[in-house]
């Protein structure tokens, strides 16, 4: 055994620091399958102080750090590059009280999206990030992603929930600003540098975050829909005529036909048709008068289904939200993300066919994503051995109609080399100078992100 495991077994006990192969395995390999490397060892610290002097010990010793929370993001950036200390913050756990009248909550870095949520609820608020990964995706790797989800029509992404954070820098020092206050003008804001910084300048340990009224009441719509422009048409009748909107979501016949081979769902409507929309209202009382009265006026819905009970509003999202899961049993996808503005989105989505056939001729495409954002997930099954050039093709065709190469997932070690396709020169530049100057030595996520 080395020094530094050594050193890394008195901050955190011989328990948590993990060597064995076996024992290592989980934390080494990402969810979809395609990012995996060896890590040196995986370090479980329980707390703020043993994360600063795990921090410290590796500065110390000139060792890299990947730091891991739920393990669930997409682009690679919480699986080791090789030979590194693997940080998991799984530990940091600690739920502090709801406070009702700052409407926040202080939590550990580690905490999922889920437990957070139950526990806003029990205290008759909600947190208003939702994705699909909630049973296992922590508040550190939301915020280190700035992870957006099916909410971020009604509340924003990440960034907008986090009232402050706590974080152990590269030294091993710790900042510290977790008062919530709702106005704050002393200087550069460090909360939202590390929001979307995904691990490279900062460990997030702690994060407050503010939280919104909970809506009990929902109403889901299932859209049929004839072209993207007639998707588009219903959002805007629904951002005009809904106040209670909540979600916009987009999926295609291809994924229609995927989820309901790999889940067993019933067909929802009596024939197929191009896409499908999932609109989602949510208040107080229940919104589904309203949501019908859109619908009915709507000329762009071919075909639709509403549930406002708990049975049928599960039923409806699932046509959406197995997606991820379905596509991950179907093979290791090429998995891109990325958005464009709404009056590109009928473009992008006729050339993305075209685009990656040419790329790889056998590969299966499935498109869906968060309409309300232009934002489309892009994977691409049966493309493994051309994973380059479709990933190039598509960016470039998305940079090509002023889009963004990542939308929510973040960069990661995936996107790393495409990230001048969304980002200028002096921009990439005064990135690198941000990270230089709080990672000298590049010992936080090496690879990830620039
Ligand atoms: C089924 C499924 C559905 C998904 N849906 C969505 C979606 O709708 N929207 C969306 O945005 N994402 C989605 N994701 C992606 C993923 O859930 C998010 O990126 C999530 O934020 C990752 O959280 P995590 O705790 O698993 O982080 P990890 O995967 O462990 O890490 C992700 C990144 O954050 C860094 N990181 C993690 N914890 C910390 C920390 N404490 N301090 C500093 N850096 C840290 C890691 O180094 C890495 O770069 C989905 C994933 C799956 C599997």
């Amino acid at each position: 055994m080395s020094d530094l495991e050594v050193r890394l077994r008195d901050i955190v006990g011989p328990a948590h620091v993990l060597t064995d192969s076996d024992l290592k395995a989980p934390y080494e390999t990402d969810w979809t399958r395609r990012f995996a490397g060896v890590a040196r060892c995986v370090v479980r610290p329980a707390g703020t102080d043993e994360v600063a002097a795990v921090v410290r010990a590796c500065a110390e010793e000139g060792v890299p750090i990947t730091v891991q929370g739920g393990n669930t993001g997409l682009v690679g950036g919480g699986v080791p590059a090789g030979g590194d200390v693997l940080l998991s913050l799984s530990r940091l756990t600690a739920l502090g009280d709801v406070d009702p009248i700052e409407a926040q909550v202080t939590v550990g870095a580690g905490v999922t999206l889920e437990r957070l949520q139950q526990h806003a609820r029990a205290h008759g608020l909600d947190f208003g990030v939702d994705l699909a990964a909630r049973s296992a995706a922590t508040v550190g790797g939301l915020v280190a992603t700035n992870a957006g989800g099916i909410r971020v029509l009604r509340y924003g992404s990440m960034r907008e929930q986090v009232a402050g954070i706590e974080a152990v820098l590269a030294d091993g020092s710790v900042v510290r600003r977790l008062v919530g206050l709702a106005k704050d003008n002393t200087g550069y804001d460090l909360t939202q540098l590390l929001a979307g910084s995904e691990g490279t300048l900062a460990v997030l340990t702690t994060v407050r975050v503010r939280l919104v009224p909970l809506q009990p009441a929902r109403a889901v719509a299932l859209v049929a829909v004839d072209s993207v422009g007639s998707a588009l048409e219903l959002l805007a009748a629904a951002r005009a005529g809904l106040p209670s909107l909540s979600a916009a979501e987009f999926f295609l016949a291809d994924g229609m036909a995927l989820v309901r081979a790999h889940g067993g769902l019933p067909a929802p409507f009596g024939e197929d048709h191009f896409g499908y929309v999932v609109l989602e209202c949510s208040g107080r009382t229940d919104p589904s008068d309203d949501l019908l009265d859109v619908l009915g006026e709507s000329p762009a819905v071919a075909d639709a289904t509403i549930a406002s009970d708990v049975t049928g509003v599960a039923r409806l999202w699932a046509y959406r939200e197995t997606h991820t899961e379905a596509v991950s049993a179907a093979g290791v996808p090429v998995k891109l993300d990325v958005s464009v503005p709404l009056r590109e989105l009928a473009g992008l989505v006729a050339d993305l066919s075209s685009t990656v056939a040419a790329a790889a001729p056998a590969a299966r495409l499935i498109i869906f994503g968060h309409l309300g954002e232009g934002n489309l997930h892009v994977n691409v099954l049966g493309a493994e051995e051309r994973a380059e050039e479709v990933t190039e093709a598509v960016l470039r065709l998305v940079a090509s109609r002023r889009g963004s190469i990542s939308s929510e997932h973040g960069v990661g070690r995936a996107k790393a080399h495409w990230l001048p396709l969304s980002r200028s020169e002096p921009e990439v530049t005064a990135m690198r100078r941000i990270k230089h100057a709080l990672d000298p030595a590049g010992t936080l996520n090496p690879g990830v992100l620039i």
